[in-house]
């Protein structure tokens, strides 16, 4: 058993099947992008991002925030979700949306947030698509006492109205991006006025931002210690599964970036626990099953060093679904090489499909299922036609979609 909240984070970088391809300064480069990684991450954090350690200590002060941001979250069976479906597998879920901010995010902010207040830094500034990792960041830092600042890709700015105040009631200072904030946002303007933007391109927005405003860029996934600190969520969830008597067969997650994925399957992968591990992205952002895997840059604007990953290249420009967490070029490496070596399969489920899930979800089990998570739900009706009665399926409800319902208005009919 382990102690709620866990006492340590989980890396799954020493138990992964060959080595990770290290982070790289691109050939042509005039500065060393790691050398830029010192300067915008928090000491702590950019040594974490580099540990082969298998087990990291969570400091007291970490475990404390978890706690009150709800941390064990819960793990429940989804039984009338089960019967909706006419399955015979068992299925369970661990529930990210009882977290303040409503995702998993909160998890990864939190250190962050407390590692740039160690370190004296006064706040934290980042980039946000739907506005789940922007509201995280704003909560972390209000809890530790430091600002923070939103770059909240335009989109999601205009459709999301109720984000934006979320982050603001925590003190967060909010702009649009692209915005007349930074040089790569006055770029995209100066092509496009009315430019939707990205999150590559917010992420960009946020770290020139941090630098000339002596502030820590605050990382929301892709990056491997962001699956780390996201490690509490299989932890708990692994505990929790023992208590009710169970062993996961399969195990669901959806992939923006691939923090809520890293974060409840690898602590499953690392214990060699489960059969089936599969990933799930959108098909209208195929980076699984059209991406290629190379070195690319994890930000639109090619700041942060290069990594190995599945990408789409990060020219690509995610069409507007409204998954906004979704909406990302590429793969953090850790899972790129976990599906190349064939240890995580890939699945891809449309927009449509996610929401006829996510709505079946909500009526069966009464919990609305965040655009992003609804992609893990249609993965799970999948899993639980093609799985042997008995099998026991558990997936992350990455978060709730109580602040963006409309993406449920048009098939609730
Ligand atoms: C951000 C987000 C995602 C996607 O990001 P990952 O880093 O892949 O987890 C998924 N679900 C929710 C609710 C999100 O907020």
């Amino acid at each position: 058993m382990v102690n709620f909240p866990p006492e340590k984070w989980y890396n799954v970088v020493p138990d992964l099947p060959a080595p990770l391809p290290p982070p790289m300064d691109p050939p042509d480069a005039e500065s060393s992008s790691i050398e830029l990684l010192n300067q915008i991450m928090p000491r702590e954090v950019l040594r974490h991002q580099f540990t082969v350690e298998r087990w990291i200590s969570i400091p007291d002060e970490i475990r404390d925030a978890y706690a009150q941001v709800g941390r064990p979250t819960p793990l429940l069976r989804a039984k009338r979700f089960e019967e909706a479906i006419g399955t015979k597998a068992r299925i369970y879920f661990k529930y990210e949306g009882a977290t303040p901010t409503g995702s998993h995010k909160i998890n990864a902010a939190i250190p962050q947030a407390y590692f740039a207040l160690k370190e004296g830094v006064t706040g934290l500034s980042t980039e946000t698509g739907a506005g789940q990792w922007g509201a995280a960041v704003a909560l972390a830092s209000s809890i530790f006492g430091i600002s923070s600042t939103v770059f909240m890709v335009r989109t999601s700015y205009e459709q999301k109205p109720l984000r934006r105040l979320l982050m603001e009631m925590y003190g967060a200072k909010v702009y649009p991006s692209p915005s007349e904030k930074t040089e790569p946002g006055r770029a995209a303007l100066g092509r496009d006025k009315n430019a939707r933007g990205s999150l590559g391109l917010a992420m960009s927005e946020a770290i020139e931002y941090a630098l000339k405003n002596g502030l820590k860029y605050a990382v929301g996934s892709v990056l491997d210690v962001v699956l780390m600190y996201q490690s509490v969520i299989g932890l708990e969830a692994k505990a929790q599964l023992e208590a009710h008597g169970e062993v996961p067969d399969v195990l669901i997650g959806c992939v923006g970036g691939g923090s809520n994925f890293g974060g409840f399957v690898y602590p499953f992968i690392g214990s060699g626990i489960g059969k089936r591990y599969i990933a799930v992205g959108p098909t209208e952002i195929p980076k699984f099953s059209s991406g290629s895997y190379r070195y690319d840059y994890p930000d639109s604007a090619g700041i942060l060093p290069l990594v190995k990953m599945l990408t789409l290249g990060r020219e690509y420009a995610p069409p507007p679904i409204y998954a906004g967490g979704l909406r990302y070029h590429g793969v953090a490496p850790s899972l790129s090489l976990l599906v190349r070596e064939g240890v995580v399969e890939a699945m891809e489920v449309s927009e449509e499909e996610a929401v006829r899930a996510g709505l079946l979800f909500a009526r069966s089990q009464g919990i609305v299922p965040a655009a992003e998570s609804a992609h893990a739900v249609a993965a799970v009706i999948r899993a639980a036609r093609e799985s042997a009665p008995g099998t026991v399926i558990a997936f992350n409800m990455s978060g709730h979609g109580l602040l963006e319902l409309d993406v449920y208005r048009r098939s609730s009919a």
